[in-house]
């Protein structure tokens, strides 16, 4: 491919969407619409960009603050921030605008953070998130987690596994950070040399880390689980119950845990297996307090997740489930009688709530052809002077190679269309 001087490509870490893989992205998100609403969440809608205390005020001390937020002043030196995540906008707007609780939200669109891009890991990505703000109940941690699974299921991915935690509440927290950060310094010296730095300020973030000298000591380190307090068991208990009770396959792993300051009780994670280490968490996310109150606003819990769509279709293209479609056309009209005919046809079709286009420019018969094959429209209406003469249009099945054709009567071709592709269903 030769690139002009003066031509542009996409940033590094971003990329275009095309039809027809826009085409599955959106049913993704249609997709992720229907699952939340049925579930009593409501869309919300924050900027892309925000007052870059939102983030840094909840997310300091973390990679995704320290190094990978897209900063930058306006025209008056605001300090802005292009957003890294959901859940502090989400906690931001209910601050501000005081809902009633508990306040179930989802939003879905792009988020910026300055990665090293590879596959899965993006500068410019997206994500679908839910929120549950002003609940303490466990069963609300379910719903959420209920919800990831249920798009899973729906999209056919069958090798998404669950890793659930708790990190029990501030007391847990604090006894456990002690007990880590000692077990932590006596291995010093076995730990990777990019996680030791983490150990002072951040002990847990060093069990998140995937590299593995680090690992070999963290497989050993002392288990949140044996910190919990009674009412902290009592609600990881009820969260497991209500996994089992909708049939929802976990497993509890105990180096779960997040590095923010904010999370308490559950955290989680959604992998897949058909993808490798690097890029497998699909989904993400925990029980969080503090937060809103961080920002401003009354004490309010919130339980929430974030699930990557590109790596949400890695998973699928992986497991050959939930195909880009191979066409978003119902028909292709081809006339070779003038053109005025595929014009007034394709507004019918479409009248009539059927995907129809044409082709322009009055090509021949055989270039027109070539577009109805290439469009992959299930069906080819197609309309000669002889056909006109007639008042017939002749309606072409282009599957199995599109030999079959039958003449059908000019002033009824919504309703045979609609017979054709119904039969086909
Ligand atoms: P990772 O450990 O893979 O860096 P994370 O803990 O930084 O993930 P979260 O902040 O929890 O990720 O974001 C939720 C989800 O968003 C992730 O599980 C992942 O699917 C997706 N995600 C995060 N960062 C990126 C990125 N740079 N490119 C593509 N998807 C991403
Ligand atoms: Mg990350």
């Amino acid at each position: 491919m030769s690139t002009k001087p003066n031509s542009f490509q996409t940033p590094i870490g971003t990329s275009d969407l095309l039809p027809l893989g826009s085409a599955r992205w959106q049913a993704t998100l249609q997709l992720f619409d229907e699952v939340s609403t049925r579930s009593g969440f409501g869309y919300l809608s924050t900027p892309i960009f925000e007052d870059i205390g939102v983030f840094s005020r909840v997310g300091e001390g973390t990679d995704v603050v320290r190094k990978e937020m897209y900063e930058f002043l306006d025209k008056s030196d605001r300090r802005l921030a292009l957003r890294p995540e959901g859940t502090a906008a989400v906690c931001r707007a209910f601050v501000q605008h005081h809902p009633v609780t508990p306040w179930k939200v989802y939003y879905h669109g792009p988020f910026f953070r300055y990665e090293a891009p590879q596959a899965g890991r993006y500068r410019q990505f997206h994500q679908l998130g839910i929120e549950t703000l002003g609940s303490d109940d466990p069963d609300a941690d379910v719903e959420v987690m209920a919800l990831a699974w249920e798009m899973f299921q729906k999209m056919g991915l069958k090798q998404v596994e669950l890793s659930l935690n708790s990190m029990g509440d501030g007391d847990t927290r604090l006894q456990y950070a002690e007990a880590l950060t000692e077990y932590l310094n006596q291995h010093r010296d076995a730990i990777d040399e990019e996680d030791r730095e983490k150990i002072s300020d951040h002990p847990m973030r060093v069990l998140d880390s995937k590299r593995r000298a680090t690992r070999k000591v963290t497989d050993e380190a002392p288990k949140i689980s044996d910190f919990l307090s009674a009412s902290a068991i009592a609600h990881f208990d009820r969260v497991q119950d209500g996994l089992t009770a909708l049939d929802i396959p976990y497993k509890v792993e105990p180096r779960l845990v997040r590095g923010l300051d904010y999370y308490t009780h559950t955290t989680f994670e959604f992998q897949s297996k058909a993808l490798s280490a690097a890029q497998n968490t699909i989904c993400g996310g925990g029980r969080y307090n503090g937060l809103v109150e961080e920002l401003g606003g009354p004490v309010t819990p919130g339980i929430g997740f974030g699930m990557g769509i590109e790596r949400l279709l890695l998973a699928c293209d992986a497991e050959e489930v939930f195909p880009a479609p191979k066409s978003s056309l119902d028909v292709w009209v081809i006339d070779v009688a003038g053109g005025s005919h595929a014009r007034d046809i394709t507004y019918e079709l479409r009248s009539h709530g059927i995907n129809a286009d044409r082709s322009f420019d009055s090509r021949s018969m055989r270039s027109q052809m070539r577009s109805a094959n290439r469009s992959g429209a299930p069906i080819a209406l197609i309309i000669g002077e002889d056909e006109v003469a007639a008042g017939n249009v002749a309606l072409r099945s282009m599957l199995d190679n599109g030999v079959e054709q039958i003449l059908i009567p000019r002033d009824q071709i919504a309703v045979e269309v609609l017979r054709s592709l119904g039969s086909r269903s």
